[in-house]
């Protein structure tokens, strides 16, 4: 299914003792590691700024490391060496730029373990979340590195007059600023960075706040692969400083930002209020995700594919499922098995195997999580909430919770968290769900659970969202396969992972040659 020009990278058979013993001896040997971050401008750290202490999102007492802030002057160093750099980078022979890029590929499957200690205990992810983290960083590259080839090795020529000779060049535009997420530190954070790379611009790359020591140990990676250290400058800092400098900087040719719907807002008008050129923003940003269930559905997958995509990740993806809508004649049965297998959810350390949900990334989430929940139950019923078992002491976790409401205008916002709303409705009021839907202006992900095909086709047709899943989850877009962005709210496109999102990143050039 990935063709023959490229595989997807393969995950570990935990069933297989081979396969398994070794990795997960050589993760143990990270168990008490500490790491370190700091500005890389032209691949020196610079430690410069203000230092902070980096502690676990599972326990507040344990230290992961330490990281450097990037302050003014470092950030203005970063943009002159990454404009300085882009000449050289931007006429590299794509083919010598995807090697590199694959390069990358390769080096972050030999550090995988050391990867996957760094996504659990710097971002709290479980190890499954890790190893997928992982997987999907790799299949960036490869996927990427392929389609740059594709689109910028041979210009394509053009008919014309009798001696005229008509090209058309795909280029780099300049130095593009990546701004990352923290709840994919390394996948997400890559994916823009050799999207941005490989297609020749050079990069600043700028984390978010809380998961820079992931982030430092794949730029590294990325310069031991061969990509120069004047084509990819990292800039760890805050969200004000770092990305306020840098979207009202004329100098940058590009921003790849994926995050909240009011940042990309806040990012747009500061592009927008520059004196220099018009840029390209792609942004990739919340969602209020749906699931329809109707009344043919097999109520024992739906439960499955429900539980997967509202707790996966402890609900922190933008893809995840926030509200189900259930036809009334199986709404309680289906409630049933759904409290059934939430009981059955372990919440706790995600380093253990056994682990579903880990923690939230911090105490701000958590009470922002908390707080909703109060809220909404007291507005509406709870369901249930799962059990935090005793490995949830010290950190910042948050019972999976599924509460039923009546409609989704209660949820004023998107919550990033392992809540699930449910709402019941009548098989007459599947046009009204559908509006519903799309009255939220968010338009990311949809599940559709149905055996009347025409019903499902009908519904996915009618509901705007850039992935929609039926008779599944609706989490873990595969790259290549399910190339992954919204609509409206959710964000511009192209989509990562897909045939077309290299194409925001470069600028053509037509040259017409009469010698
Ligand atoms: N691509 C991820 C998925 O399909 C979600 C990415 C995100 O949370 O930004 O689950």
């Amino acid at each position: 299914i990935f063709g023959s020009e490229r595989q997807n990278s393969k995950g570990i058979n935990m069933n297989i003792a081979a396969e398994s013993r070794p990795f997960f001896a050589k993760l143990d040997s990270f168990k008490d590691s500490q790491w370190q971050a700091a500005p890389l401008v032209d691949g020196q750290p610079i430690l410069c700024g203000e230092e902070r202490k980096v502690t676990s999102p599972q326990n507040h007492g344990q230290q992961v490391g330490q990281v450097h802030f990037a302050d003014a002057e470092t950030i203005e160093k970063a943009v002159q060496v990454a404009n300085a750099g882009f000449p050289i980078w931007s006429r590299t022979d794509v083919d010598l730029r995807a090697g590199a890029i694959e390069t990358l590929a390769d080096l972050l499957e030999s550090h995988r373990e050391e990867l996957i200690a760094l996504c659990t205990r710097e971002a709290g992810k479980t190890l499954q979340d890790g190893i997928d983290e992982v997987r999907e960083a790799v299949d960036f590259c490869r996927y990427y590195a392929v389609q740059a080839r594709k689109m910028q090795g041979e210009p394509t020529t053009l008919p014309g007059p009798t001696g005229e000779l008509n090209e058309l060049f795909v280029q780099g535009r300049g130095t593009f600023l990546c701004i990352s997420p923290w709840n994919f530190p390394l996948a997400i954070f890559l994916g823009q960075v050799v999207a941005a790379l490989v297609t020749g611009n050079t990069v600043i790359a700028k984390p978010a706040e809380q998961t820079n020591l992931v982030a430092y140990r794949a730029v590294q990676l990325a310069h031991e692969a061969g990509i120069p250290t004047a084509a990819l400058q990292l800039l760890p800092g805050s969200g004000a400083l770092v990305g306020g400098t840098l979207t009202s900087d004329d100098r940058i040719a590009g921003v790849c930002f994926t995050g909240s719907t009011q940042t990309a807002k806040v990012i747009n008008r500061s592009l927008a209020g520059r004196d220099g050129a018009i840029v390209p923003l792609v942004a990739e940003t919340g969602g209020q995700n749906a699931m329809v269930v109707d009344s043919t559905s097999l109520p024992e997958q739906v439960v499955k594919d429900a539980v997967q995509s509202a707790f996966t990740s402890a609900g922190q993806r933008c893809s995840a499922l926030r509200v189900m809508y259930v036809q009334e004649e199986i709404a309680d049965k289906l409630i049933d098995l759904l409290k059934g297998a939430m009981a059955e959810l372990h919440v706790g350390n995600p380093a253990l195997h056994k682990t579903d949900l880990g923690p939230v990334i911090d105490a701000t989430a958590q009470s922002n999580l908390n707080g909703h929940i109060d809220r909404i139950t007291k507005e509406g019923t709870l369901l249930f909430q799962a059990p935090l078992s005793s490995e949830c002491k010290h950190g910042h976790f948050v019972q999976p919770t599924a509460v039923e409401i009546r409609h989704i205008g209660q949820l004023e916002k998107e919550h990033f968290g392992p809540i699930l709303h449910v709402i019941r409705y009548q098989a007459s009021q599947i046009d009204q769900v559908i509006e519903e839907i799309n009255s939220t202006g968010f338009g990311l992900t949809l599940g559709i659970h149905s055996r009347n095909e025409t019903h499902a086709q009908s519904i996915a047709d009618q509901v705007n969202v850039g992935n929609a899943y039926i008779n599944r989850n609706q989490v873990g877009a595969v790259v290549g396969v399910q190339p992954f962005g919204g609509q409206g709210l959710s964000g511009t496109g192209p989509k990562a992972g897909g045939p077309h999102y290299l194409t925001r990143f470069v600028t053509e050039k037509t040259r017409s040659n009469n010698i």
